[in-house]
C-alpha cells in the first residue's frame, strides 16, 4: 500500500540517501534502525514530503541545493512530488524526531492542534484514546508543554500526530534519550495503536532492541543505504545486526 522506491537525496554533493527501497503494507509497523547521521530523518522527511519544503527554503534563500529523486506510492498514485499537507491530507502524518509540541500551549490546545484536518466527531473520539492510550496525560491536560517531561512530550507528540487521524504515521525516533522503562510503554503503546485504531506505521530508530518486538519487518540504513532487511525474526537472528544494534 505504501512503496518507496530508488529514493536518492543528495545535500549539495552529499549522498545522504542512496537508492533506498521499502514497503509498508497495511496495518505493518516497519522499523528502520540506523546510527546516528545514517540517515533516518532524511528518509522520514522524503516520505512526508517535508523535504520538497526543505529544498524550497534552502533554493529562496540561495543556499545549498538539495536533489530529491525516486518515487513513493501511496494506494496506487505516485506522491513523489506532492506537497506536504496533500500528503497529510490522505493520511500520512510524520510525528518528528525530537517531539516539537509548542511548549507555550497546553497539553489539551496542543493536542486540538493535530486535530485540524479531523471531523469534530473524529477529534473527540480520538481525544478520548489519546487519553486511553497515553494516560498519563489525562492528568495534566492544562500543563504548558515546556513544563512536560520527555516521556510526557513524546506521548503528546504521538498523540497530537493521531488527533490528524493518520493511515500512515511515521514516528521519527520516539524513544530518543528516554529511560528504558518509558521506552517500553511508548513501544507498547505504538502497537496498541497499530492493533486497535488500523493504521500503518513506520518507525525509525538508533537501537532496535525496544522496538523489534513490535515490528513486522525492518530495515538497517547505513550511510544513506538499506544493506539489511528482514522479518523480525530474520532481522534478531542477523549475527550483524545483533552487534551492532542489540549491543552484543
Ligand atoms: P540522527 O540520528 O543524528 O538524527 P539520521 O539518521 O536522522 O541521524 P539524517 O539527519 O537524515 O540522519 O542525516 C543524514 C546525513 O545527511 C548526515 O550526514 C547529515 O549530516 C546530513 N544532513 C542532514 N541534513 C542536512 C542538510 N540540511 N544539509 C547538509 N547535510 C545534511
Amino acid at each position: 500500500m505504501f512503496e518507496a522506491r530508488g529514493l536518492m537525496v543528495f545535500y549539495e554533493n552529499m549522498l545522504a540517501l542512496n537508492n533506498v527501497s521499502l514497503q509498508c503494507g497495511v496495518n505493518q509497523i516497519v522499523g528502520v534502525f540506523g546510527a546516528n547521521s545514517a540517515g533516518k530523518s532524511t528518509l522520514m522527511y522524503t516520505l512526508s514530503g517535508i523535504m520538497l519544503d526543505i529544498v524550497k527554503k534552502e533554493e529562496m534563500a540561495g543556499r545549498e541545493r538539495i536533489t530529491v529523486r525516486g518515487r513513493i506510492m501511496f494506494n496506487g498514485e505516485d506522491i513523489m512530488f506532492q506537497k506536504p499537507s496533500r500528503r497529510a491530507r490522505a493520511g500520512i502524518i510524520l510525528c518528528p524526531e525530537r517531539r516539537r509540541i509548542f511548549p507555550e500551549c497546553t497539553v489539551l490546545e496542543n493536542l486540538k492542534i493535530g486535530s485540524y484536518l479531523a471531523t469534530a466527531s473524529q477529534a473527540r473520539e480520538t481525544l478520548d484514546y489519546v487519553l486511553e492510550v497515553f494516560a498519563p496525560l489525562k492528568r495534566i491536560l492544562k500543563r504548558l508543554g515546556g513544563f512536560l517531561s520527555g516521556g510526557e512530550q513524546q506521548m503528546l507528540a504521538i498523540g497530537r500526530a493521531l488527533m490528524a487521524q493518520p493511515k500512515l504515521l511515521l514516528l521519527d525516533e520516539p524513544l530518543l534519550g528516554l529511560s528504558p522503562a518509558i521506552q517500553y510503554l511508548l513501544s507498547k503503546a505504538v502497537k496498541d495503536i497499530r492493533d486497535h485504531r488500523g493504521m500503518s506505521i513506520i518507525v525509525s530508530e538508533q537501537y532496535a532492541r525496544p522496538i523489534i518486538p513490535i515490528i513486522d519487518y525492518g530495515y538497517i540504513l547505513e550511510n544513506g543505504a538499506a544493506v539489511v532487511e528482514g522479518g523480525r525474526q530474520e532481522l534478531m537472528d542477523n549475527p550483524d545486526v545483533k552487534s551492532a544494534y542489540f549491543g552484543t
